[in-house]
C-alpha cells in the first residue's frame, strides 16, 4: 500500500464502471483479447432495469457478431422471452396499421438479459465486482474511489453508468455538449401487467401515436406479462406525463389508480455526446447520450458503442491516450451520423408537421420495401431515409 491508500493489486489495463449491456459487451471483448479487466457494479444481478426490452433485428446481428449467438440458441436459453412479427400503429384509439414482418422483434426481460451478458463477461476472464457504487473518477490518477473506500485504477477507464453516470458527470462537466443534456432527456413511466383475459392473445408490439408529445406509448407482450408505458421528451411534456399516462390506459380500461406498479426513468433522448472520451476515459450506451431520439431505443446503441471502443483501445492500447480520437472517429462515422439524422427525422414527424403525420408514416410502412421497419430493424440508413423523406415531401432538414 502506498500513501494514497492504494494496492497495487487493485491496478488493471481496463476498468468499466457499470454493468449493463454497454459495460459487460466491453468487457466480453475485452478480455476475450486478453486485456487484464476489472468492472464494477452498484447492483448485485440480477438486478432490475426500466425497460420495454425490445430489441430489432440489428442487435440479433450484434449478438451473432461478437457472441456468436444465434436466434435460436438465444431461445434456448430462454434469453428471449417473446418473438412478435406483427406490429399495430394507433392514433390515438384508432388502429391506423397492421402489419407482418418476414424479420421479428425479439423481447427481452432486462434482468434476464443483462445477466446473461455479464455472465458471457466473467466467462471471458472479466473481474466483476458486484455492490460496489463508484463515487469519484480521478482523471490524472486515473483512479475510481467507491462509496465503501476502495480505490482502483487502469490505464483505461470506461463509464458505462448509464443516463446518471458518475464518470461522466466527473469528467465530462466542462464540456459544451453537456449544457444540452438536461434539456434533451425523455421522462418515462411503464407497467407491467399478468396476461389477464384482455391480453390473453395479445403476440403484437403496439405502438400509439399523439398521447404524448415527441414520445409515445407503447404495448409490449411477453410470454407472461404485457408491458405498457409511455414516453417523451420532458420539455415538451412538462408535469403531464402521469395525466398523459392515464389517458392512454383508460382506453385499455385500465385505472391508474388500480395499478401499484408504476415505475419511471429518464432516457437520453437527444443528448449524445460528439466527444465521448477525453484522454484515457471514455464513454458508452446511456452515459454517453447513445439513444435514438426519434423511438427511444438504446440497447443496440450501448452494445455497438462497447464495440466501437474495444476496437479503439485494441488498436491504440500501447499509446493509450490516442484511444479517444480513434473512438471519436469510429462513433461519429457510425452511432452519431444515425442519431443526427434519426433527430431530424423527430422533427419532421414532431416538430415541423406539429403532429405526427398519419399518412407519411402508413405510407413508409406500407410501401413495397417496408421503409420504416427496414430503419429500425437496422437495414436501412437514418441519414438516407431522412434526406428522402425531406426531397419527397419538400421539407427542409
Ligand atoms: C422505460 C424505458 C423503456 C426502454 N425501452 C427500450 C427498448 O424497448 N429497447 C431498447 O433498445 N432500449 C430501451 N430503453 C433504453 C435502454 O434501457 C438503455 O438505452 C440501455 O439500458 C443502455 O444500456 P447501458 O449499458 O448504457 O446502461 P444501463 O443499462 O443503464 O446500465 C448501467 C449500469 O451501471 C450501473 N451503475 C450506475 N451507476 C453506477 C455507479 N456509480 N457505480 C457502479 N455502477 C453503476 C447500474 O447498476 C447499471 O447496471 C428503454 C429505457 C426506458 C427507461
Amino acid at each position: 500500500m502506498n500513501k494514497n491508500n492504494f494496492k497495487k493489486e487493485n491496478l488493471y489495463d481496463i476498468l468499466i464502471v457499470g454493468g449493463g449491456p454497454a459495460g459487460s459487451t466491453a468487457g466480453y471483448i475485452l478480455a476475450k483479447d486478453g486485456f487484464n479487466v476489472i468492472l464494477l457494479d452498484k447492483n448485485y444481478f440480477p438486478r432490475p432495469k426500466l425497460c420495454g426490452g425490445l430489441l430489432p433485428y440489428k442487435t440479433i446481428e450484434l449478438l451473432t457478431r461478437i457472441y456468436k449467438e444465434s436466434e435460436e440458441s438465444l431461445i434456448k436459453n430462454k434469453t428471449f422471452n417473446f418473438i412478435s412479427k406483427t406490429y399495430k400503429l394507433y392514433y390515438k384509439k384508432k388502429q391506423i396499421l397492421k402489419n407482418t414482418t418476414e424479420t421479428p422483434f425479439y423481447l427481452v426481460d432486462r434482468s434476464i438479459y443483462d445477466t446473461f451478458l455479464l455472465s458471457k463477461a466473467k466467462e471471458a476472464g472479466v473481474k466483476i465486482i458486484q455492490g460496489e457504487k463508484v463515487e469519484k473518477v480521478n482523471e490524472i490518477l486515473s483512479e475510481v474511489t467507491t462509496l465503501k473506500g476502495n480505490k482502483f485504477r487502469a490505464k483505461i477507464i470506461i463509464g458505462a453508468d448509464g443516463v446518471y453516470s458518475v464518470v461522466r458527470k466527473h469528467i465530462f462537466s466542462s464540456h459544451g455538449d453537456l449544457d444540452k443534456w438536461k434539456t434533451n432527456l425523455a421522462e418515462t413511466l411503464q407497467i407491467e401487467i399478468k396476461r389477464t383475459k384482455m391480453f390473453h392473445d395479445l403476440k403484437d408490439i403496439s405502438i400509439y401515436f399523439n398521447f404524448i408529445n415527441y414520445g409515445y406509448c407503447w404495448i409490449f407482450p411477453n410470454k407472461d406479462k404485457v408491458i405498457i408505458g409511455i414516453g417523451g421528451l420532458h420539455t415538451k411534456n412538462k408535469k403531464k406525463i402521469m395525466h398523459s399516462f392515464a389517458n392512454f390506459l383508460s382506453i385499455l380500461k385500465i385505472n391508474l389508480k388500480d395499478i401499484n406498479n408504476i415505475k419511471g426513468y429518464s432516457i437520453p433522448f437527444g443528448n449524445f455526446l460528439l466527444k465521448p472520451a477525453i484522454g484515457n476515459i471514455i464513454l458508452l450506451g446511456d452515459a454517453a447520450g447513445f439513444v435514438n431520439p426519434l423511438i427511444g431505443e438504446g440497447i443496440f446503441y450501448a452494445q455497438r458503442s462497447a464495440e466501437l471502443a474495444s476496437l479503439a483501445i485494441k488498436k491504440n492500447f500501447k499509446k493509450h491516450l490516442d484511444v479517444q480520437n480513434d473512438y471519436i472517429k469510429l462513433i461519429n462515422k457510425d452511432i452519431i451520423l444515425e442519431l443526427q439524422y434519426s433527430t431530424k427525422l423527430r422533427n419532421i414527424l414532431f416538430q415541423k408537421i406539429k403532429f405526427v403525420p398519419v399518412t407519411i408514416i402508413k405510407n413508409l410502412l406500407n410501401s413495397k420495401n417496408h421503409a420504416f421497419l427496414e430503419l429500425i430493424q437496422g437495414r436501412r440508413s437514418y441519414a438516407s431515409t431522412a434526406k428522402k423523406l425531406s426531397g419527397k415531401y419538400k421539407i427542409k432538414l
